[in-house]
């Protein structure tokens, strides 16, 4: 009996071109966390700001039935392996994913986001 989350067959692991994080997407089962990219400490006055750029995979629907999107696709990402090549990765293996060439296009085009179609309105009988 294994306590690991299920990895999602179609995870692949990806890095972002903003904040330069690694990481896994679609995320394990139960770590249903999308990326978002970590904000900075203004050394000047010790507040949080987000960077210019940054990318926040958390999906918005910004109407009733309409198809959800990222809430900013932001600089973009890269893949950089194919399946979840983090869970089981050592340090050195972790520094040559951060030093990873692209594969395919950079950034990624973002797939579109599966979502039934719009269902029919009722009709407006009055
Ligand atoms: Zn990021």
């Amino acid at each position: 009996m294994t306590s690991r989350p299920s990895v999602d067959p179609a995870a692949q692991t990806w890095r972002c071109l903003c904040c330069g994080a690694l990481y896994v997407a679609p995320p394990p089962a139960r770590a249903r966390l999308p990326h978002v990219c970590t904000t900075l400490r203004d050394p000047a006055t010790g507040l949080r700001r987000y960077r210019v750029g940054a990318r926040d995979e958390t999906l918005v629907q910004d109407r009733i039935g309409a198809r959800p999107h990222l809430t900013d696709p932001g600089l973009g990402r890269i893949l950089v392996a194919h399946g979840d090549a983090l869970t089981a990765a050592d340090a050195a293996q972790l520094a040559a994913l951060q030093a990873a060439p692209a594969i395919g296009p950079s950034p990624f085009p973002d797939p579109p986001i599966d979502w039934p179609a719009d269902p029919p309105m009722p009709a407006d009988n009055g």
